[in-house]
Parts: C-alpha cells; sequence; structure tokens
C-alpha cells in the first residue's frame, strides 16, 4: 500500500520543524530503538481522521556551502518532487515577506496542491494577520500555532482532502514489490540494469502512475515482479541527488512501497553510517530483507575473503542477523541471477503463517528448555501464543505480566521461532500480551 506523502515548506524560521515534530508526534520516541535512524528527523509517518501519511520536513535537508536562496529552491523542488501535497509555512508575526514570495513562486511552477499555513499565531487577537497572506494565491491561509499546537487539526483537515483517490494506484496482490536501496553510487541502477538485461533504457517503458514513481514490472520463472526505483535513476544529475538525506528520502519512501528491500553495499567502501541507518530503516519497517554486497569484481580477494566480509557485515548489522547476503558485482553479472530467487525466498517467509498448534508447542518447549525470568519473586508465565499478522510475521505471547517479559527472554523466544519456522530474511515481531 502505498501512502500519501506531505512536505513541508517555507523559508528558515516559520516553524517547519516545530510544526513537523507536533504532526509526527509521539511515533518518534518509539522509533528510536534503532541506531543512527532518529537523529535530526526529516521523514515521518502521521495520522489524522482515517487517513495515514508520510510527512517530510523539507528544512531539514541542507546543502553545505550553497547560498541561503538556493537552499530554498532546493527544498522547494523536492516538495514537488516528492510530495502529493505541500504544506507552504509562513510566519503570522514577521508577515508576508520576499522569501515567503520566493518561495511561492517555484510552488506556482508545479501542479501539486498547496496547502499555505500562517504560523506563530498564537492567540485569537493575531488572526488578522493572516490577511496580507492571501496575496500568495494559494486560498484561504490557515492559521496555526506550532508551539501551542492551535490550528493543526483544521489545516491537515485541509492537506487530507487533497490526497490522490486511493484506487488510482491499487496493485496485484500477487507481485513481489522490491527496491535496492543504500546511499549514492553503490550501485543500486546498475544492478537494476543488470537484472533487466544490457542497458535496457528503465525510464522508457513504465506505465506512469499518478505519483510518477517509476516502477517496473518484470516476469522471471513464472513470478511476477515490480522493482521500485529508488536510485532516483530519472533524477540522476539533479543537484542534491547527492546530498546524503536526500538519498535517505528516497530510501525510505522506497521501502514503504516494498515487500522486499535489498540492502546495497559497497564492497570497495565497506559500512558506513549511512549504510547502517538506512538498514535500520528497512527493518523498523519490518520488511524482507536482503545485504547485496555489490563490486565484489573490483576488490582483491582469497578465499577467505568472504567469509571475512561476511562477519564484519555480521558485526555492523547486529540487528539484522536473519538477513541473507549475497555477493554480486553488477558489472560482470556475477550471481546476479541468484538474486530473484532469494528475493522469492524472502518474501515466501515474509509473508508466512503458521499453525498455531505448532508455534505453541515450540513455546513450551522453549520454556522448558530455558525457564521464563522472574522479577521480584514473580514469574513470568506463559499461557499461549498466536501469529496475529503476517508482513512481517506478528506474533502475541499472552502472559500473566508483560513487563516480566525481558529482552532477552524475548530474542531467546525469537530465535526458538527461528530455528522452527526458518524465516529468513524477514523481522519477527514479537508482543506480550496480558490474558483477559
Ligand atoms: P524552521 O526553521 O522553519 O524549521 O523553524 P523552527 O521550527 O525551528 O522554529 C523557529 C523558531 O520559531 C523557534 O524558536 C520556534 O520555537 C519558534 N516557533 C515555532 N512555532 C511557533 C509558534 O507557533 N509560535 C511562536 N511564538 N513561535 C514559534
Ligand atoms: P547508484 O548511484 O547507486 O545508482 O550507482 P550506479 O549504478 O550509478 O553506479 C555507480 C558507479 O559504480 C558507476 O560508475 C558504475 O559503473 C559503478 N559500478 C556499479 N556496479 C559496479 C560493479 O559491480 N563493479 C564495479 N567495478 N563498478 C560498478
Amino acid at each position: 500500500m502505498t501512502l500519501p506523502t506531505v512536505a513541508i515548506v517555507g523559508r528558515p524560521n516559520v516553524g517547519k520543524s516545530t510544526i513537523f515534530n507536533k504532526i509526527v508526534g509521539e511515533r518518534i520516541a518509539i522509533e528510536e530503538d534503532v541506531p543512527g535512524v532518529t537523529r535530526d528527523r526529516i521523514y515521518g509517518k502521521a495520522e489524522w481522521l482515517n487517513h495515514t501519511f508520510n510527512i517530510i520536513d523539507t528544512g531539514g535537508i541542507v546543502i553545505d556551502d550553497e547560498p541561503f536562496l538556493e537552499q530554498i529552491r532546493v527544498q522547494a523542488e523536492i516538495a514537488i518532487d516528492e510530495a502529493d501535497c505541500i504544506v507552504m509555512v509562513t510566519s503570522g508575526r514577521d508577515g508576508l515577506t520576499t522569501l515567503d514570495e520566493e518561495v511561492a513562486k517555484i510552488l506556482y511552477r508545479s501542479k501539486k496542491p498547496v496547502v499555505l499555513a500562517v504560523n506563530k499565531i498564537d492567540n485569537p487577537d493575531m488572526r488578522q494577520q493572516i490577511y496580507d497572506f492571501y496575496a500568495l494565491g494559494f486560498g484561504d491561509p490557515i492559521p496555526v500555532s506550532g508551539t501551542h499546537s492551535l490550528g493543526l487539526g483544521d489545516l491537515l483537515d485541509e492537506v487530507v482532502k487533497r490526497f490522490p483517490n486511493k484506487n488510482d494506484e491499487d496493485q496485484e496482490e500477487d507481485t513481489i514489490k522490491f527496491s535496492f536501496v543504500g546511499r549514492p553510487n553503490v550501485g543500486k541502477s546498475s544492478l537494476v540494469n543488470a537484472l533487466l538485461g544490457e542497458d535496457r533504457v528503465i525510464v522508457s517503458d513504465i506505465a506512469g502512475t499518478t505519483r510518477d514513481a517509476i516502477d517496473t514490472p518484470y516476469t522471471y520463472d513464472g513470478e511476477k515482479y515490480i522493482i521500485i526505483d529508488t536510485a532516483g535513476i530519472r533524477k540522476k544529475g539533479k543537484v542534491y541527488e547527492s546530498i546524503e538525506k536526500y538519498s535517505v528520502l528516497r530510501a525510505l519512501r522506497a521501502i514503504e512501497r516494498s515487500d522486499v528491500v535489498l540492502v546495497v553495499i559497497n564492497a570497495e567502501e565497506g559500512i558506513i553510517e549511512q549504510d547502517k541507518r538506512i538498514a535500520g530503516y528497512a527493518h523498523e519497517a519490518g520488511r524482507g530483507i536482503i545485504i547485496v554486497v555489490n563490486k565484489w569484481d573490483a576488490i582483491e580477494k582469497d578465499e577467505k575473503t568472504m567469509n571475512e566480509f561476511e562477519k564484519m557485515i555480521r558485526n555492523e548489522f547486529l540487528f539484522l542477523d536473519y538477513a541473507p547476503i549475497v555477493f554480486v558485482s553488477a558489472k560482470t553479472k556475477k550471481r546476479v541471477q541468484t538474486l530473484l530467487p532469494t528475493i522469492k525466498l524472502v518474501n515466501e517467509n515474509h509473508a508466512l503463517r503458521v499453525q498455531t498448534n505448532v508455534l505453541n508447542d515450540v513455546i513450551m518447549d522453549a520454556v522448558a528448555m530455558n525457564p521464563t525470568p522472574t522479577d521480584h519473586g514473580t514469574r513470568l508465565k506463559i499461557f499461549y501464543a498466536t501469529q496475529v499478522s503476517v508482513k512481517p510475521p506478528t506474533f502475541v505471547i499472552f502472559v500473566n505480566d508483560p513487563e516480566l517479559m525481558h529482552f532477552s527472554y524475548e530474542r531467546f523466544l525469537e530465535n526458538r521461532i527461528r530455528d522452527a519456522f526458518g524465516f529468513v530474511g524477514t523481522p519477527i515481531k514479537l508482543i506480550a500480551r496480558t490474558r483477559k
């Protein structure tokens, strides 16, 4: 399911990140567990009425050494490229400024709907400040106060009205959606080309969707696949293509839409923080994951190199111990043909449902082998377990008191479940709940 995306734009200091944080709200804290993910977040998920959507704070995308006006221009262009609806933020305390007009001018050039917010209207007496902003031509300006959480509901009412119709983009259930994600130059586009065959120009044969994403349908061995664009193949050459935050953002959008995510690492460069961050998001999003080490042709190796590399990856990506690792070369095409069968396998595990009675046998055996923990004299009691969903497989374990389910015991149970059922390539979730 593809979620609509909202982008917040505006000149500096109008309150974009304040509003972003208020809208994304308490979800931020939950996602803090995965290393490197949360630091100055610019991307989040939010809900309003019965809509769930992604939201981007473009103000957080900063290109070093570019002049001020250029920064604002790039931020507005990213909003136009990525969003289904744009929220332009201004400040009622400062009134309409020439910089606001500059931002508006860039937005005029796109067909994307714009909702205009006048921020810092902290009390009703200030409401008359909004009238000047009619001049921008984006319809009724909406008074809000980020710091006081005022008017945000009215703002979101206007935003969700402008979302594209969901039915425009329904895709078949039996296709496997996957994407290559990773930082710039790891070889994502080359891998897509290697899979699709000789330098086929990806851009030319795509059915356009309402969201102008580039998806390539592909059939192999009777199985239907869709390659989700991440590489920004179409956008190559834009100034902001190589900005770290922007490439992370594109990866996030692709992760959201994929069943299986192939995290691409450049064998020549090893693993850096940004690789971990992207992988962390895929894990957090509960997608099937394969680690692809590309450019394997380019490094000197002997019979030990692959093992050593694998060890290094396992050390760096502790939270991805379930993900298979494939060593490939997009250039020579070595082992590229193993990717699709691996994707298929991971997709099956991601959607796997296990039988309740077998699951409970596994859990009870585990408990017999390693007794449940106690806390202040009370022992964790496990009554029964059941799988409540797939993609990723999610299990509810009914217990006497969820507080007693320590992380390490949960991890132990997870490992027992994995030993019994496989689940290669997919995260699984365990939720402890009080038996009613
Ligand atoms: P950004 O640069 O557009 O992301 O702006 P920030 O969110 O960083 O806010 C800039 C400044 O405006 C900060 O000092 C905020 O505390 C302040 N601010 C944000 N929203 C409001 C508001 O609704 N009322 C008032 N009075 N100040 C605000
Ligand atoms: P992207 O930014 O992740 O899409 O990366 P590209 O596919 O554009 O590749 C970046 C650079 O790495 C290009 O110069 C490619 O020719 C090169 N490259 C990609 N895959 C391989 C590979 O398997 N081996 C070698 N030696 N170079 C590669």
